[in-house]
C-alpha cells in the first residue's frame, strides 16, 4: 500500500501561518488567541493577541513592539513547553535581537518556521543555529543568485570612511536603516570599525533610540548615540552622523541636519540602479536576511525534504529547490498575498512587487511609501 501523504503540521490560514494540532499561530498577521511569534518586526509581530509564546531573548523586543504589558511568555532557547500536546521550542534565526525560528513536533514528525534569518555573523544577537526537521519553512526575501553579501567589517570600513569624508566637507552623514535591528546592527558595525570615538558623534531618530535602549539592557555593545533634537542639528550638522529610519527623507526633521548626504543601509543596495531609484547619494550592503548561498546552506543543513518557501523570491526560490536539488518544495503564502478579504491566493510578495519596490522590512516603516 502506498504511503499516506505527509500532511503539514503547520499551513497558511486566513490570518497567517496555523497549526490545527497545537491551535495556534505562527506570526499570525491579526489578532488571534494564541500568537507563537519569531520575532518583533510589524510583519511578524501584531498587536492585540491574547497570549504569545517568543524567545527570551525576544520578550523584551516583542513587549516594545506590540505594548508594555502584553501577555507574552519567553522560552529560552531550546526549551520545550507543550501547546495543547504539540511541542514547541525556539532556536536563534540571526536575524535581529532575539529572533527565533520555531520548531514544532508532533506524533513523530518535525517542522521548523525559520521566520526572517541570516546565517552571517553579528554581534548584536545570536547566531543562526540549523535545526534538523523534515519540513523547514524559509524565508527567501533574497531569494535569487545575484545575491551575495560582502563581508561585514569591509563594509563597516566603508561606512567609517564615506562619514569621514563628509566631515571634511561639512556635511552631516545621513544613515537610512529600519528602527528595529538594521539601525542597531549599523551602530555596532561603527563601534567595530573604530569610527565610533569620543569626537564622532553619532545621532539617532527616536523610533531608533527606544529600540537602542532593549538592545543595551540586554547586553549588547553599541556606540554612544544621541537622540537627534533641533538644538543638537544646530550643533552638530556638517559633523554627525545620523542614524534614521527611511520615512524621515524629505521631512522637515531632517532638513534641519542639512546639508548633508544620505544612505541605505540594505541587501536592495546590492542591485545598480536601487540606490539612484531611492534618492539617496550612497548605498551600504548591510542585509539581515540571507543570502542566497546562506539560503542554500541553510536548507541543507536542516536536511529536510520537504521546504516551504515564503516572505519572498518564493517562485525561485521553488523552482530551483525542485529542479536543481531535487526537493519537494512549494510556496507558503504570505501576508501580502492575501486579498481584502483575506483569502490566500497562492501569489507572493515577488508576483506583486518588485524586490526593489519592496521594503526589506515591509511592516517597519510606519509613516509608509517612500521606500515600499
Ligand atoms: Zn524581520
Ligand atoms: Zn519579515
Amino acid at each position: 500500500m502506498p504511503r499516506p501523504p505527509e500532511i503539514p503540521l503547520v499551513v497558511a490560514g486566513p490570518s497567517g501561518l496555523y497549526c490545527h494540532a497545537g491551535g495556534f499561530h505562527i506570526d499570525p498577521w491579526k489578532p488571534v488567541d494564541r500568537a507563537v511569534v519569531t520575532h518583533a518586526h510589524s510583519d511578524h509581530a501584531t498587536a492585540g493577541c491574547s497570549r504569545y509564546l517568543t524567545s527570551a531573548a525576544g520578550e523584551p523586543v516583542l513587549a516594545r513592539r506590540v505594548q508594555p504589558d502584553a501577555p507574552i511568555e519567553g522560552l529560552p532557547w531550546g526549551r520545550t513547553t507543550s501547546l495543547n500536546g504539540v511541542t514547541v521550542s525556539l532556536h536563534p534565526a540571526g536575524h535581529l535581537l532575539g529572533s527565533g525560528q520555531v520548531r514544532v513536533e508532533h506524533r513523530g514528525r518535525v517542522e521548523v518556521i525559520s521566520g526572517d534569518y541570516k546565517v552571517a555573523a553579528d554581534p548584536t544577537c545570536d547566531a543562526f543555529e540549523p535545526v534538523p526537521c523534515h519540513r523547514f519553512v524559509t524565508e527567501s526575501t533574497f531569494g535569487l543568485p545575484i545575491y551575495r553579501w560582502p563581508e561585514s567589517d569591509g563594509v563597516a570600513a566603508d561606512l567609517a570612511a564615506w562619514w569621514s569624508e563628509n566631515r571634511a566637507l561639512s556635511r552631516t552623514s545621513v544613515v537610512f536603516a529600519y528602527a528595529l535591528g538594521k539601525a542597531q546592527r549599523v551602530l555596532s558595525m561603527l563601534l567595530e570599525a573604530e569610527a565610533a570615538d569620543e569626537e564622532a558623534t553619532i545621532f539617532v531618530h527616536g523610533s531608533v533610540e527606544s529600540f537602542v535602549e532593549v538592545y543595551r539592557a540586554a547586553g549588547v555593545r553599541l556606540p554612544p548615540v544621541r537622540r537627534a533634537t533641533p538644538d543638537l542639528a544646530k550643533q552638530h550638522r556638517g559633523k554627525a552622523l545620523l542614524v534614521a529610519p527611511p520615512s524621515v527623507l524629505g521631512t522637515a526633521w531632517l532638513k534641519r541636519w542639512a546639508p548633508f548626504s544620505t544612505s541605505f543601509a540594505s541587501g536592495w543596495m546590492m542591485v545598480r540602479g536601487n540606490r539612484r531609484r531611492r534618492g539617496v547619494d550612497r548605498g551600504f550592503v548591510v542585509s539581515d536576511h540571507a543570502d542566497w548561498p546562506g539560503l542554500m546552506r541553510a536548507i541543507e543543513a536542516t536536511g529536510a525534504g520537504s521546504i516551504g518557501v515564503t516572505h519572498g523570491s518564493s517562485e525561485a526560490v521553488v523552482r530551483y529547490l525542485r529542479e536543481v536539488r531535487s526537493l519537494d518544495a512549494d510556496v507558503v503564502p504570505t501576508r501580502w498575498t492575501g486579498d481584502e478579504d483575506g483569502t490566500v491566493t497562492g501569489n507572493d510578495i515577488a508576483m506583486k512587487t518588485h524586490p526593489d519596490q519592496a521594503a526589506e522590512e515591509p511592516g517597519e516603516d510606519p509613516q509608509g511609501g517612500l521606500f515600499n
